[in-house]
């Protein structure tokens, strides 16, 4: 609660009254949220306001729908005090995430629980243009089959594998996404939906999320790394997601880790992504059996080693093959090097692993945790905490949602999504 204290106190100083009577709302939300069940005289003692507008500002969030009261807590003396919590079923937040292949559409509460969730199939090379119709066919259909309020859905995120300038929501230009640069996804969507529409790209929100609502809950610096096909990441300091100038902050990816190693999609040569990704670590069993490696990934994708995925190889990894487990331990031990790197520069105080490597797989899990421990610089690296996503293979589309829930929860003059 400190953080909030010291916004208070900062905001007051130069604020109206308007602005203080918004930002008090705020700070009774969140104690709501973090310390539920809790009473209004809780609530007033945490966070220093007086009882009275504690109790005027408890009954503005219940009229509005936002609180409810839940029962009788224990007495401290007096009369069993009323206690309070978030009405988390009363508003909603829709969440969409356009992967490689596919399109992944939610709807979650306001603690960003999953209600109901569809994927479809989307191939986002195909260009934007080709791409809207589905993801806005997609959008509606999971709203009106779950009979919501259009005035419930606090707004819709979606997300992009790419950079994305946040503001006005739309892609920015890179060499890989032919079509998408410069496109403007939010006024796009806005212009065939009746809500909010909040853009990023997808690891950044996927660390969003993992703050607001997963792992990285309470903490105001820290890494979240995603390890799947690609490998991305997004960056959090002091409560804000550091974008860089381009929006482009966090391509973990293309941080070189051999400088005389194969050429990147990117151009540049012996980036991490084209030695230790998902997609490298498929491409090079499939290249190992050509050459005669012994591994039962080939068995497992029913003979045709062209359709090996990365499940396939992380199948044979828990399965014990030990040509699957040396190549996924090998790319771990790369990955923690590149968090080793990462820690001396950025001194986090928790790195948030995700993906598909990193959740299905505790050799690489394990690989790159104890890598990263071990190559660090010793004061940083020692007793860094390194931890599974909490919001799992949901990450993207869960984080996409969260863009729209915070707008609830930040402070105002805070906002990062507004
Ligand atoms: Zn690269």
């Amino acid at each position: 609660m400190s953080r909030m204290i010291s916004l208070r106190s900062g905001a007051v100083r130069k604020g109206n009254q308007k602005l203080i009577k918004s930002i008090n709302r705020n700070i009774i939300l969140n104690i709501v949220r973090e310390y539920a069940p809790v009473s209004r005289a809780d609530a007033a003692r945490i966070s220093r306001l007086y009882p009275a507008t504690v109790s005027s500002i408890v009954n503005d969030l219940i009229a509005e729908g936002f609180v409810r009261e839940v029962g009788l807590g224990d007495s401290t003396g007096g009369r069993q005090p009323v206690m309070l919590k978030l009405n988390t079923g009363a508003y909603l937040a829709c969440g969409v995430s356009i992967e490689v292949d596919h399109l992944r559409v939610c709807l979650t509460d306001l603690e960003a629980k999953v209600m109901v969730s569809e994927e479809q199939a989307l191939v986002w090379q195909d260009g934007p243009r080709k791409c809207l119709p589905h993801i806005v066919k997609a959008i509606r259909k999971i709203i009106d089959t779950q009979n919501i309020p259009g005035d419930k859905v606090l707004g819709i995120g979606i997300v992009y594998p790419g950079p994305v300038d946040t503001a006005s929501g739309t892609i920015l230009a890179s060499p890989h996404m032919p079509g998408w640069g410069g496109y403007s996804l939010k006024s796009s969507l806005e212009s065939e939906l009746p809500f909010e529409i909040f853009v990023d790209n997808d690891a950044n929100a996927a660390a969003w999320g993992e703050k607001w609502f997963g792992a990285a809950r309470g903490y105001s610096s820290f890494l979240y790394i995603m390890a799947d096909y690609g490998l991305g990441g997004g960056i959090v300091i002091d409560d804000q997601l550091y974008r860089g100038r381009n929006g482009g902050a966090g391509e973990f990816g293309h941080m070189t880790v051999d400088i005389n190693g194969p050429q990147c999609k990117c151009g540049n040569f012996g980036c991490l992504d084209v030695i230790a990704s998902g997609t490298s670590v498929t491409r090079r069993i499939i290249r190992d059996i050509k050459s005669g490696a012994e591994t039962v990934c080939k068995e497992l994708a029913g003979g045709d080693i062209e359709r090996i995925t990365l499940d396939t190889v992380l199948e044979a990894v828990v399965m014990g093959d030990s040509h699957a487990c040396a190549i996924v331990e090998e790319s771990g031990r790369y990955v923690g090097i590149g968090l080793a790197n990462l820690i001396n520069t950025f001194n986090p105080e928790l790195i948030v692993l995700g993906g598909q490597l990193a959740l299905k797989s505790d050799v690489f899990f394990e690989s790159a945790k104890e890598t990263a421990r071990r190559r660090a610089w010793l004061a940083f690296g020692r007793d860094i905490s390194i931890v599974p996503s909490a919001l799992g293979q949901d990450a993207c589309m869960v984080g996409a949602a969260s863009l729209a829930l915070t707008t609830v929860f930040q402070s105002p003059g805070m906002l990062a999504y507004a």
